[in-house]
């Protein structure tokens, strides 16, 4: 039987395999895209100004008003009764000049604008199937696909979530940290907006965060031990509506919820390096951690302007070219992957520590943010991604 040769495939029908689909394709290279049908992505993300810049000049999406919020402030609120209390804090984007930080999105609004998108490249193939393995040869690799097709590829591109088959088989190697804590996601319908301000309420257990979603609607982010979320998910509409009104210091007065509860295990994930042999990693594939300053998209979209570059400065007619891809993405993309993954483990685990010098560390951190607009500025920059 004979095989079919192409020169990328992109495994994996998400936020990361999209964009990666597209970037790949309109670098020129024939790409086949295996996106399974999946159930609908509830999450909304946030995303800060340099990944909306590149959504943009990516023609990802158009303007981002037709589909998304502004995000120009950060209010943070110490809700915990804690010996060493954070003062409260409110963060403008105004202070860097900016007019916002970013924006606020539903996926499912990303994932129709990036969907839009794909039928202008004519070198883009899609096919709404898995991939079910995937071996190296000397001359490609060898995938396996859900429909029992073998095709052999120069160059694969694992954009297939936290529990990728590309990165299991493709033989990158991994660390991965389960938490006891899990992610309730929501609409709500506030009595008051938040207007363009997200706030955060940290509670002892993880932060309960409102994100504007237009209007009265706010997107929630609950993050607690999830035996809690289960009962209180168990308990019901009204008695949730309660405790959100609570858990939100009834600073916007009543609050409904506008769509079911949704929850997301919580865990971190990092390799040690993201391009081995012909195969890159893109997404939640190569890394996850818990929702907390919005940076999981934020950093796919970097993997993805990462590799798009990669391609462009790599030579397709020499011999041995998809290797050569696979090492300089792995190169580009290891300082941002680890900075940002140590940053978001160690908030997060500030953010739960009851030790009393953590706390110290953490408030004492959130005062200096607060009194120096130099520190603030530095933050903001870390925090936005900026390079
Ligand atoms: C509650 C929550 C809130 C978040 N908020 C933010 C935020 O505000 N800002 C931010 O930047 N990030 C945020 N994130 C992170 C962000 O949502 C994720 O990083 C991003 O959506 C991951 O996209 P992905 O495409 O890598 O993975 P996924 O969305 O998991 O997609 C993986 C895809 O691969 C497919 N697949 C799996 N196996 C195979 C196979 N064998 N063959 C073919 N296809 C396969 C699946 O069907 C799926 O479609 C949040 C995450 C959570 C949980």
């Amino acid at each position: 039987m004979s095989v079919r040769q192409i020169e990328a495939v992109v495994v994996g029908g998400g936020l990361a395999g999209l964009a990666a689909a597209l970037a790949v394709s309109n670098a020129g290279l024939q790409t086949l895209h295996l996106a399974p049908a999946a159930p609908p992505d509830r999450r909304t993300s946030a995303l800060m100004m340099p990944a909306v810049d590149y959504l943009r000049s990516a023609g990802l999406i158009g303007d981002p008003a037709t589909i998304g919020n502004r995000l120009a402030g950060i209010r943070i609120i110490d809700a915990t009764d804690r010996f060493l209390r954070a003062p409260e804090t409110l963060f403008r984007a105004s202070e860097i000049g900016l007019e916002a930080f970013g924006w606020n999105f539903p996926n499912s609004a990303l994932t129709e604008s990036f969907t839009s998108r794909k039928s202008s490249p004519a070198t883009l193939t899609t096919l709404e199937t898995t991939l079910t393995d995937l071996e190296r040869a000397a001359d490609g690799v060898r995938l396996t696909l859900g429909t029992g097709e073998v095709i052999l590829a120069q160059l694969v591109i694992g954009a297939d979530g936290k529990k990728s088959l590309v990165r299991e088989t493709g033989g990158f190697r991994a660390r991965e940290n389960g938490f006891t804590q899990a992610a309730l996601v929501c609409d709500l319908l506030l009595g008051r907006p938040l207007g363009d301000t997200s706030v955060e309420f940290h509670y002892p257990q993880g932060p309960f965060t409102l994100v504007p979603a237009g209007g009265n609607r706010a997107n929630l982010v609950w993050i607690d031990d999830r035996r809690v979320l289960k009962e209180a998910q168990r308990a019901g509409k009204a008695h949730l509506a309660a405790l959100f009104f609570e858990k939100s210091q009834h600073l916007f007065g009543t609050v409904e919820l506008a769509t079911p509860t949704h929850m997301f295990m919580l865990s971190t994930l990092t390799v040690t390096s993201a391009g081995l042999d012909r195969v890159v990693l893109v997404g939640e594939a190569a890394h996850a951690f818990p929702p907390i300053g919005a940076q999981g998209l934020n950093l796919t979209l970097r993997d993805v302007a990462d590799l798009a570059a990669t391609l462009s400065a790599t030579n397709r007619s020499r011999p041995r070219w998809a290797e050569a891809v696979s090492r300089d993405y792995a190169a580009r993309r290891s300082g941002d992957l680890g900075r940002t993954s140590a940053m978001v483990d160690a908030l997060f685990r500030s953010l739960l520590a009851s030790m009393l010098p953590v706390q110290a560390v953490r408030a004492g951190g959130l005062w200096a943010l607060k009194l120096s607009p130099q520190l603030r500025r530095q933050a903001f920059g870390i925090g936005m991604g900026l390079r």
